[in-house]
């Protein structure tokens, strides 16, 4: 694999490979575009198979947290770190060396969880670095944010439904839910308050049982989720589920959810709008979380988070109105408008200022 030719097609900025002897650490943090500020980016613990899918992921997560950053009005660039390692093997004098390594870029990343990494590991982190938040809530942090995230989808869904129904009432509406973990369950939970019927699909036993018990969920398979006659298809577990295979069979009229990457290539997002499915961009609609971390290292309010992550309704309206003016699909629209913004920021930076 070439290294610079990867970093040149994804145009990333700087890559930083982490390796400690003593506890086994091998991680890998990259930058995308730090136009508009320091990095902010969970840190993603994962067994990859090879060292090249733990680069590629890390590159493409941090150019989805410049794009992320950007669109949600917020002044951090986009960047990502990965342990490569199986979660289960995770220890203190681990996480503090990754701490360690964090703290030695001197602010350049902040860091917070990802999948499989939760608070409780930012506390062990945070006797080494300052650059971090997801503290667990008794430390002062706002703790996990999928709660959060859940209640941006849940606002995007009405703004999905609004642009293609004319209302955003979900009475009635059916959600088809793919994952069930900690955003789907929050996010399933707060659709059949107001109404909604979903239909819930995860391979974990636990996870399933959950749903049928406690959300009193209709089950449907991993492979039939896709396939099902419903007004939204809400991904919430894997990346690169809109594909060469799942778009031309989807028989909803909207697909809107958390999980990051969900389009396989750009180009399914040009195939869904010729489809005549609303997409929202995952980097739009699942932005909450972000917020709500960015929100704790900047200390800011309740009322304020809150704000910002009802705003995600008006970002994807907008959104919609330019894809209707220019014919071109959101996703193409979203990243356009979330590059514009680093452009310009950037560029009034040129004013001298002290
Ligand atoms: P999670 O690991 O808690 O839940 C994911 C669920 O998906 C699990 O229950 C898993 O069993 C299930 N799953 C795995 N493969 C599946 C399949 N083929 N079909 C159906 N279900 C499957 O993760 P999470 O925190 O809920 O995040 C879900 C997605 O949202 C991830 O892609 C994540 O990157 C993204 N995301 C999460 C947050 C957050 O705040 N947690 C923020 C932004 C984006």
């Amino acid at each position: 694999m070439d290294v610079f030719e990867v970093m040149e097609d994804l145009s990333c900025q700087q890559v930083v490979f982490c390796h400690d002897e003593a506890t086994g650490l091998k991680a890998i943090i990259a930058f995308h575009d730090t136009t508009l500020g320091p990095a902010l980016g969970g840190c993603r613990m994962r067994n990859y198979a090879s060292e090249e899918e733990a680069l590629m992921d890390v590159m493409r997560l941090a150019r989805g947290m410049t794009l992320k950053s950007s669109i949600s009005g917020l002044d951090f660039g986009g960047g990502k770190a990965v342990i490569w390692g199986d979660p289960h093997q995770k220890s203190e004098p681990m996480l503090r060396a990754m701490g360690r390594f964090v703290e030695g870029l001197n602010g350049r990343i902040i860091t917070g969880t990802d999948m499989g990494t939760e608070p409780k590991d930012f506390a062990h982190m945070g006797k080494e670095t300052r650059y971090l938040t997801s503290l667990p809530e008794e430390m002062g942090g706002r703790g996990d944010p999928s709660l959060m995230t859940a209640t941006g989808v849940f606002h995007g869904i009405r703004a999905c439904l609004e642009e293609v129904y004319g209302s955003d009432s979900m009475e009635g509406k059916t959600v088809s839910i793919q994952g069930v973990g900690k955003v789907g369950r929050h996010l399933a939970r707060m659709l059949q308050e107001e109404g909604a019927r979903i239909i819930a699909c995860d391979p974990a036993e636990e996870c399933l049982e959950m749903a049928r018990k406690e959300l009193n969920c209709q089950l449907a398979g991993p492979d039939e989720i896709y396939e099902l006659e419903a007004d939204v298809f809400s991904p919430n577990a894997l990346g690169g589920v809109l594909n060469d295979s799942t778009v031309p069979g989807l028989k909803c009229k909207i697909v809107a959810g958390a999980a990051n990457n969900q389009l396989a290539e750009a180009r399914h997002g040009k195939m869904l709008w010729e489809r005549g499915i609303l997409y929202a961009p995952d980097f739009v609609i699942n932005s909450g979380g972000l917020i709500n971390v960015a929100a704790e290292y900047l200390q800011e309010s309740e009322a304020k988070v809150d704000y910002k992550v009802r705003q995600i309704y008006t970002a994807l309206k907008d959104i919609y109105k330019v894809a209707r003016e220019r014919d071109l699909p959101t996703s193409d629209v979203a990243e356009i408008l979330a590059m514009e913004r680093v452009d310009l920021i950037g560029k009034i930076r040129k004013i001298h200022v002290y």
